[in-house]
């Protein structure tokens, strides 16, 4: 049975159809959903009982619950059980223009970025949509303020989940669901090529953000393993059109590991990479964690990097540190679950 939560609109009208009823009886189940956030269908006064009946014979109503939560000044960060007893973490960061939420997409991940704390955990499964949604109901919920924007950067890959996550991305920018708006809204990818070539073709306003980390093929093949499958020249190539088709500027995101990808040189060779492109470069202070071996860079490390590539007339930013106290790595409160 399909859980409710998973229902983007259009399909849960063909669903009202396929019961002989009409189609605007999708929004008003939308809006005892998302807007009243009433999850007991017998309280849906304004659909008649044999209707309730028929949605409760035919849609799953269970969501995942929040059982751990860390918080310090900036970050709370959960961790969700889901209804099979597996793990995925989810981030709330409050910054001046509001409060982001980071979703995770899979439990575990396959993509072996070497740096990466998730990845230690192979993928289990997919999320399936509802598990992302409720990610965000659960949080409003307990948080009693709304989020602003949502980053798909937790747990996983999303393009390695890329039916449920944009379905997930539809029910969240739905007007009469969740209603963040497309610009509101990343994901973030570590270069599934195939993928990104049919994310362009949506017409989904939302913003793409690549994980490059490294400013040479070689040096990318070592820190990620799918620069073996789709190397770096293949992926800026697939960026360059993705900007030509939708227009929107692309994030690279660009984790800093001391003595790895921090130098000067690395600097210059991402600035020529990038040269001319419509992409602005976010500089992530990388987060320690215990497994493993990487050092964040040093802070005027960081700087002259930054420098170099505003020299070489490359947009970067450096991103803000959240919740480095509590491990706000993705992936740390799940692993440190797993291995109790
Ligand atoms: N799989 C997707 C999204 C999840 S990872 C992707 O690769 O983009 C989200 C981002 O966090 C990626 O850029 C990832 O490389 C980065 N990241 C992973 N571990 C990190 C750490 N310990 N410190 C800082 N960034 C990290």
């Amino acid at each position: 049975m399909k859980n409710i939560y998973s229902m983007p609109r259009l399909e849960l009208e063909d669903f009202f159809l396929s019961i002989g009823e009409k189609k605007f009886k999708a929004i008003q189940v939308y809006e005892w959903l998302y807007q009243h956030r009433e999850p007991n269908v017998e309280n849906w006064s304004n659909i008649k009982k044999e209707i309730r009946e028929k949605i409760k014979q035919n849609f799953d109503f269970c969501m995942p619950k929040i059982i751990k939560r860390e918080t310090d000044e900036l970050t709370e960060k959960y961790l969700i059980e889901l209804n099979d007893k597996e793990h995925v973490e989810a981030v709330l960061m409050r910054h001046d223009y509001g409060n982001s939420v980071c979703v995770s997409s899979q439990v575990g991940c396959n993509m072996g970025c070497a740096f990466c704390e998730s990845g230690r955990l192979k993928k289990i499964r997919n999320l399936e949509t509802y598990e992302m949604v409720c990610q965000i109901l659960l949080i409003e919920e307990l948080f009693s303020e709304r989020i602003s924007s949502v980053v798909i950067m937790g747990i996983g890959e999303p393009l390695d989940n890329y039916d449920n996550v944009i379905n997930f991305i539809k029910i969240i920018n739905d007007a009469k669901g969740i209603s963040l708006g497309a610009r509101h809204i990343t994901l973030s990818t570590c270069g599934l090529i195939p993928k990104i070539q049919e994310l362009m073709n949506l017409p989904l306003q939302i913003n793409l953000a690549i994980s490059l980390h490294a400013s040479n093929n070689d040096l990318r093949t070592k820190l990620m393993g799918v620069n073996k499958m789709y190397n770096i020249h293949a992926l800026i190539d697939t960026i360059r059109t993705y900007i030509d088709k939708t227009n929107r500027r692309v994030t690279i995101e660009y984790v800093m590991l001391k003595k790895i990808n921090d130098e000067e040189k690395n600097a210059i060779e991402l600035a020529n990479l990038l040269k001319g492109m419509n992409v602005y470069v976010n500089l992530i202070p990388y987060n320690e964690t215990n497994h493993l071996e990487f050092k964040k860079s040093d802070k005027s490390q960081i700087m002259k990097f930054y420098d170099t590539l505003k020299k070489n007339k490359i947009n970067v930013t450096i991103r803000k540190e959240f919740g480095s106290k509590i491990s706000a790595a993705c992936g740390q409160l799940r692993s440190k679950e797993v291995e109790k």
